[in-house]
Parts: structure tokens; sequence; C-alpha cells
């Protein structure tokens, strides 16, 4: 029999235990700074040395950082269902825990790519300097859709959400849109979890399991209801 089709839509609060902030949980700050400073084409036109600096330093951050148990379970969960991630997140903590579908839905710290083509994404370790140009001329900038901007995988990623059997939310304020929205398409009876240190109010939605605990303990749970509602 084919594999049931679980989706897992993460976001900062699954990598918080691993070291990385979030950035509602210190009033809406991102490691000091306001968001549209430094995620929004506004706060990129008004200073980009001050953008280039701060995702430079998120990169040598997530490098350092180590998957925690709530991405190790994400990654476990493959063994039993057809999993793919959807994740708000930057790092690359799904990837180095072993997830073998991981959508970023708001690009990645690892690639840049030019400003005037958003096709033309690269690669990217080290930093991002001024200066740095494409081919065809113009800054290189993160691979990161700030506000404002359009999400062009959020298709993909709703058509997945919309055939799944089991959907986890995990670790989002589900504040940010169309992010937040996959939740509300979703089938009646699709199995749905919410795993949050403080959960959002979602009480409208159908077949939902909300379990108010830290990403890694509210994975395991989940984990364990799954096996429960689904043995071998
Ligand atoms: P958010 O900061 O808006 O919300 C974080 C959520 O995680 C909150 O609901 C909070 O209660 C919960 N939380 C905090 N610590 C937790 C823990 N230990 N276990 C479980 N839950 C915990 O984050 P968001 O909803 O992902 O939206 C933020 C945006 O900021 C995203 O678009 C993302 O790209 C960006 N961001 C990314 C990172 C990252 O890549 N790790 C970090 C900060 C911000």
């Amino acid at each position: 029999m084919p594999k049931k089709k679980l989706v897992v839509l993460s976001g900062a609060g699954i990598s918080a235990e691993s070291g990385i902030p979030t950035f509602r949980d210190a009033g809406g700050l991102w490691e000091g700074h306001d968001v549209m400073e430094v995620a929004s084409p506004q706060g990129w036109k008004k200073n980009p040395a001050l953008v280039l600096d701060f995702y430079n330093q998120r990169r040598k951050a997530a490098k350092q950082a180590q998957p925690n148990d709530a991405h190790k379970i994400v990654k476990r969960l493959e063994d039993y269902f057809d999993v793919t991630v959807i994740t708000q997140n930057v790092d690359d903590l799904h990837e180095k825990a072993g997830s073998s579908h991981v959508i970023h839905l708001h690009g990645s710290l690892f690639q840049m790519r030019s400003s005037l083509d958003e096709n033309l994404v690269y690669d990217i370790e080290g930093d991002i300097h001024l200066g740095d140009k494409c081919p065809k001329g113009s800054q290189l900038r993160p691979h990161i859709v700030w506000f404002g901007e359009a999400v062009p995988l959020i298709t993909t990623a709703a058509e997945i959400s919309i055939d799944s059997d089991v959907f986890i939310v995990v670790g989002t304020s589900l504040q940010v849109y169309p992010a937040a929205g996959l939740i509300e398409y979703l089938h009646r009876d699709t199995l749905k979890f919410l795993v949050d240190l403080n959960p959002p109010s979602v009480d409208y939605i159908k077949n939902l399991t909300i379990i108010a605990d830290k990403a890694s303990e509210g994975m395991r749970k989940v984990m364990e209801k799954l096996m429960e509602i689904f043995p071998n």
C-alpha cells in the first residue's frame, strides 16, 4: 500500500531549541531589528549594506546551528509516511536533519539572487558584499521572500497541502500570509496537529489536535499519536 501523505508546515519556533531566535517572541523584532528594516524591499532600498550584513550574520549563525529533536522526528516520519516539509524558515536545519523534500516558502539563507532578475539564483556559503553583482550587472541580494513580495512557491505548497492525509503545523505564529492560509484549505478529514509553545487561536479548524509544548516534546507526542492511529 502506498504511504499516506504527510505535510509539515514549520516556522521559526521549530528552530528555537537549536538556538536560532524566532522574531515574534521578541516583540516583533528580528535579532533587535524592526523587520521592515531588514526584510522588506523598502528596507533594502534604504540601506542595502545593513540588510546584507544582517543576512550574513544570520547565515553564520545558521551554519553553526544543529537540528534539534523536532527536526529529527520530522525526518523519522519518512519511515512511515510520504513526507513533504513546507518551511517558512530560511535556515537549513530540516536539510541537516536529513529531510528529503523541503520547500522553502520564504527562501533560503544559502542562496542569493540578482535584484533585477529573480530567476538568476546562486548558492552561497560565505558573505554577500555590497558591489557583488549578477551577470546582468545588478547587486546580488539574499534569496529571501521579504514582506510585500510574492511567494512563488505558494501554489505548489497549496497543491501538496490539499492532497495531504496528515498535516502538522509546528512553531509558527500563523501571522504571515499566504503561508498561514495553507491550514484553512485542507479537507475536513485531513488529520491536523498544531504544536506551539503559545498556540495561535485556530479553533475554527476541524479535526485539529493542539499540543501546547516546545517543538521537540510536541513532535514526540505527535509521533506517538500517529503510531497509535496508524499502527504498522
Ligand atoms: P514567528 O516568530 O512569527 O512565530 C514563532 C512561533 O513559534 C510562535 O507562535 C511561538 O509561540 C512559537 N515558538 C517559540 N519557541 C518555540 C519552541 N521552542 N517550540 C515550539 N514553538 C515555539 O515565526 P514564523 O511564524 O515562522 O514567521 C516568521 C517569519 O520570520 C518567517 O517568514 C521566517 O522566514 C522568518 N524567520 C525565520 C527564522 C529561521 O529561519 N529559523 C527565524 C526567525 C524568523
